[in-house]
């Protein structure tokens, strides 16, 4: 998941406490209290209550400046099948297609959108690149 590190701080969109590191697909960023009492989300397409979880090293790329990405990343069953398949181009499409329903922009143009595509595929090579292990179901349900 993407945690916030550049300066200035910011302040928690929920409750103006400076500091705040979580980002979080609807909120912006918000300090850790507030993201503790948020419904978990998808790390790749944003969807509420995601189902997998994957253990992967820490990561910042220049695409993101400000940012790092940090263990652990959290799954829907969708992103979840894209990912196991290897088919980090369906991924790709799948997670800017929902994140662009959720987030409507009338202003985007081709090539904004173009370039927010490369960096959140980069974002997602780098994932692929750092994952360490096997995923595992969250809270050890039996889907
Ligand atoms: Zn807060
Ligand atoms: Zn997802």
């Amino acid at each position: 998941m993407p945690q916030f590190i550049g300066k200035p701080p910011y302040r928690c969109s929920l409750c103006g406490q400076l500091g705040a590191r979580e980002a979080h697909g609807e909120h912006g960023i918000i300090c850790e209290e507030c993201y503790k009492k948020q419904a978990p989300i998808c790390d790749f397409c944003s969807v509420v209550n995601p189902t997998w979880e994957y253990d992967c090293n820490t990561f910042v790329t220049k695409e993101m400046e400000g940012y790092r990405f940090v263990n652990e990343w959290l799954a829907c069953d969708v992103c979840h099948e894209f990912i196991e398949d290897d088919d980090y181009n369906g991924l790709l499409k799948f997670s800017m297609a929902e994140y662009r329903r959720n987030h409507p922009n009338p202003k985007a143009t081709d090539r904004l959108e173009r370039l927010l595509m490369e960096k959140v595929g980069e974002i997602h090579n780098l994932f692929r690149k750092n994952r360490i292990g096997s995923c595992k179901l969250i809270g050890g349900q039996v889907k």
